[in-house]
Parts: C-alpha cells; sequence; structure tokens
C-alpha cells in the first residue's frame, strides 16, 4: 500500500517537542543530565473519576495534570477540555509552557492538564459537575493551590470554569486568604483581571507588531515595515485568533483576507469585517454563509489562500508535511501551541518562510495570567493606589505647561495626558513590554549564534539557558 507523505511524518507532539529541545541544545554548553532533567517530564497524574448525572445516571471521565518542571513554583499551565486531550499531548504541553514561562521572564514552571470529552456534546449544569469533581480529585492529590499549582483556561475551558474550580477549591480550604490565586483567567468579578480573556491574542498583536519593525529581516522577505495593509489569514477563530484578528485589523490596519474554523473557511479579498463576522457567527453558530465573504469549499481550503502573514490559531500538528507546500505565506506566526510539525517547519524555512514561534508568541496568555496571580496575592487592585495621584501631578504639569505658552492644550490632548492608568492600561502596558524584550532578545540570539537556524531554535536557547541556570543556582547541577 503506497504510504502518504503524512504517515510518514512522526505527529508524537511530545517527541516533536523534544526535538526542538534537541536542536537547540546542541548549540549549549551544559551538562548532558542537566539537559535531560530540563527536557523531561517530571510528573504525570492521571486519574480516572465518576461524575453522577442525577439519578443513577454516572459517566466515568479520564483526566490529568502533568506537572513538567518545578524549577520555579508555583507551576503552571491552562486546563483543555477536549475530545483529542490525551497524557502525551498534556505533558507536551506542560513542556511548552515551561520554555514559554522561561522567555517572558514568567517565574513558574510548566504543567497542563485537561479532562477527556467533548463540552459541546454536554450541559453547562453537566459541564460544571465534571469541572468541580476534576477540581477535587487535584486538590486530593496536591495538584492544585497557589503556591503549588496553578491552571489556567485553554481550549474548551473559559472564565467560567476558573471561577467554579476556585469556588471548590476554596470550599476545601476554608479561609484561606490567598485561595483565589489557585487558579487565573477567572472573572473580573471573582478575582480576575481586566485584559486575561484578550491576552494571549493581545500578545499575539505585540509579537507580530514587534516582528514588523525590523527592517533589515523584512527586507529579506520582500516585506516592508510595519502592519498597514499586511494580508493575513487565520486558522482557529476560538478566542486567541478572535481577538487576535480583531486587533491586528482594527488597530494595526492588516486586512485579514481569510479565516478558517472546524467546520467552513471564508475568504474575503477586501479584508474581512472581523466585528460583523463574530456577530454572524453567534447569532447561526458558524462563519459559513458569512454574507460579507465567500465561504470557500472546506475549512481545508485556507492552506491555499495567500498572504503575508498566516496565523494558526487552533491546535496542534495542523501545519504538516502534507499540506505546507500549499502555504504561501511570508510569515508563519504560531499563535496556537504546537501547530507546525519538525517536517514542514523544515521546508517552509528552507523557503524563506519566517517562523515566529509558540513559545513566544503565544505568552500572552500566561503572561497575564502572572499578573492576576500577582493581583489575587496582594490583594489589590493594580492602579488603586496611585491612579488618583497621577492625575493630579498631570493636571499640575498640564496647568504648568499652558502657563508657560500662555495657551490652553487642546481639550482632546488634555483628556489624555491627565488621565491615570486603568487596571487594563497597567496590563496591556506589561504584556506589551514583556513582548517587545522577549522578542528582541530572540532575535538577538538568532542573529548573533545561529543565523542559519529558526527563530523557534533561538527562543529554546534562551529558555533552556534560563531553566539550566536556576537548576545551577539551587546548587542541584554543576
Ligand atoms: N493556556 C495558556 C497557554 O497555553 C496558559 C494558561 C495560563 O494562563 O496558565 O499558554
Amino acid at each position: 500500500m503506497p504510504t502518504t507523505l503524512a504517515t510518514k511524518e512522526d505527529l508524537n507532539f511530545n517527541r516533536i517537542v523534544s526535538k526542538q529541545f534537541d536542536r537547540a541544545a546542541q548549540y549549549l554548553k551544559i551538562h548532558s543530565s542537566l539537559l535531560n532533567q530540563i527536557k523531561a517530564c517530571n510528573n504525570v497524574y492521571y486519574f480516572q473519576f465518576p461524575v453522577r448525572f442525577g439519578g443513577d445516571k454516572y459517566e466515568l471521565f479520564e483526566g490529568w495534570r502533568a506537572e513538567h518542571s518545578q524549577h520555579k513554583k508555583p507551576v503552571k499551565g491552562g486546563i483543555r477540555f477536549s475530545e483529542l486531550v490525551n497524557q502525551d499531548e498534556i505533558m507536551a504541553l506542560a513542556a511548552l509552557m515551561t520554555y514559554k514561562c522561561a522567555i517572558v521572564d514568567v517565574p513558574f514552571g510548566g504543567s497542563k492538564g485537561g479532562v477527556r470529552f467533548n463540552p459541546k456534546k454536554y450541559s453547562d449544569e453537566q459541564i460544571e459537575k465534571i469541572t468541580r469533581r476534576f477540581t477535587a480529585e487535584l486538590i486530593r492529590k496536591e495538584y492544585l493551590g497557589p503556591g503549588e499549582n496553578v491552571p489556567g483556561p485553554d481550549v474548551g475551558t473559559g472564565e467560567r470554569e476558573m471561577a467554579w474550580m476556585a469556588d471548590t477549591y476554596d470550599a476545601f480550604n476554608p479561609g484561606g486568604i490567598d485561595n483565589l490565586a489557585c487558579v487565573t483567567g477567572k472573572p473580573v468579578a471573582q478575582g480576575g483581571i481586566h485584559g486575561r480573556r484578550e491576552a494571549t491574542g493581545r500578545g499575539v498583536q505585540f509579537g507580530i507588531r514587534e516582528a514588523f519593525q525590523h527592517s533589515e529581516d523584512l527586507k529579506k522577505l520582500g516585506l516592508t515595515p510595519g502592519l498597514e495593509g499586511k494580508t493575513v489569514v487565520f486558522q482557529g477563530f476560538g478566542n486567541v485568533g478572535y481577538y487576535a484578528a480583531k486587533f491586528l485589523s482594527e488597530e494595526d490596519g492588516c486586512k485579514v483576507v481569510g479565516i478558517a474554523e472546524w467546520d467552513a473557511a471564508v475568504y474575503n479579498p477586501q479584508g474581512l469585517t472581523i466585528e460583523e463576522l463574530n456577530e454572524f457567527r453567534k447569532e447561526t453558530g458558524s462563519i459559513k454563509n458569512f454574507p460579507g465573504a465567500e465561504t470557500l469549499p472546506s475549512p481545508d481550503s485556507i492552506w491555499d489562500v495567500p498572504c503575508d502573514i498566516l496565523i494558526p490559531a487552533a491546535l496542534e500538528n495542523q501545519v504538516t508535511l502534507e499540506n505546507c507546500d500549499r502555504i504561501n505565506c511570508k510569515v508563519l506566526a504560531e499563535a496556537a501551541n504546537g501547530p507546525t510539525t519538525p517536517g514542514a517547519e523544515e521546508r517552509l524555512h528552507n523557503r524563506g518562510v519566517f517562523i515566529i514561534p509558540d513559545i513566544f508568541l503565544n505568552a500572552g496568555g500566561v503572561t497575564v495570567s502572572y499578573f492576576e496571580w500577582g493581583k489575587n496575592l496582594s490583594h489589590m487592585r493594580f492602579g488603586r493606589l496611585q491612579k488618583h495621584l497621577e492625575e493630579i501631578k498631570n493636571q499640575k504639569l498640564v496647568s504648568t505647561i499652558e502657563k508657560m505658552i500662555g495657551k490652553p492644550v487642546p481639550e482632546e490632548d488634555k483628556k489624555y495626558l491627565v488621565r491615570g492608568p486603568e487596571e487594563l492600561d497597567l496590563v496591556n502596558s506589561g504584556l506589551e513590554e514583556t513582548m517587545v524584550t522577549a522578542y528582541r532578545s530572540i532575535r538577538e540570539v538568532h542573529r548573533t549564534r545561529v543565523p542559519k537556524e529558526s527563530m523557534r531554535t533561538a527562543a529554546f536557547i534562551i529558555a533552556i539557558k534560563k531553566v539550566a541556570l536556576t537548576y545551577e543556582q539551587l546548587g542541584i547541577f554543576p
């Protein structure tokens, strides 16, 4: 029987992440035992648990929580609800969390968890029962707690699930003053932070924006600096894809010409209006037949749409040897975790496609989760103490300028100058600074140490070095 290219390709996610690690590790002078320690997933808790759905109706669920590295604590990473969840995937995603946190200087180890089921097939009440029971199992084995292991949202979960987890934890630990910090991505009214919902998409925007500042790199790709008018295609229009598409089109002037979801793909060479598409999806349950675009023959047709920037924002192993030759983009910006297989990466890289790696580009979520964790532990909203003081100072400054120049500062400018920062302003500026700094450090390592390799290898070099340093300073390795 003839084998296709895809079947020849090793799609084991864990092995893929290990390969990416090894590729970078060869450039580092770090003891092989330490490298092995960093690479390995330290522990995985697998469990099966029953949920009672009324009367004598029971269903059994499988759940996982992997802790890849405790070189810093707590360990951090999302909870995935999907029927595709499996141990290998959870372990790979936990490893990516370790590297991601290191790259953006978030002082956490990496973790990930999940329950294998399709939330679309269950009622809200049933999902709540599953979430609470899963949480209780994590507590029982000490896989949850503000100083130990702090989950956040991921595919199939959001603010609602995080609030249920926090509430369950609180019920098991009455009076714990830091209980809210046991999980991030909560609704703002339940101890969440402004900007967390959009954070991964915002981070993608900031990361791409920074990449498009470096004219030297862009010249090689035949691109001009800046994002205005650049064509963008998304595979995935969930929380990450939606916000990234919205911000890139509404704030940076990008033309989002194509978007694919699991059931359909739409195309408009003039650029899609993201809010209209989102409204349409809310009304009909799908992006299919959106009047503002042409519906393509299948979701898979998205790979044929030419663009400057292609953004996989769904799941792992989406850009493969099977479809990468159809792809016609200059930049592949990985908003999802692990969307590109090593085979596809090599081919695209050889064709001159510039890859902005996941372990940097989608780190906005965990960065703002870190801010939320800090907020919960400080028990105070960011900006609460400074906001008014800053407004008084700014007002004084504006009055002084007006007196000196002898005319009033225009009302619009005055409003902007005087206003003290809200929590959202602080979160977004902290996130922007984080993404810009991380990008520049990856670029520097790429330029000076591994110019022939991809940016992923440069990012891994940074991550491995930082984790290794922690181990060395702890005295565990020489
Ligand atoms: N799911 C997010 C990610 O893959 C992180 C969740 C969190 O904030 O812990 O980066």
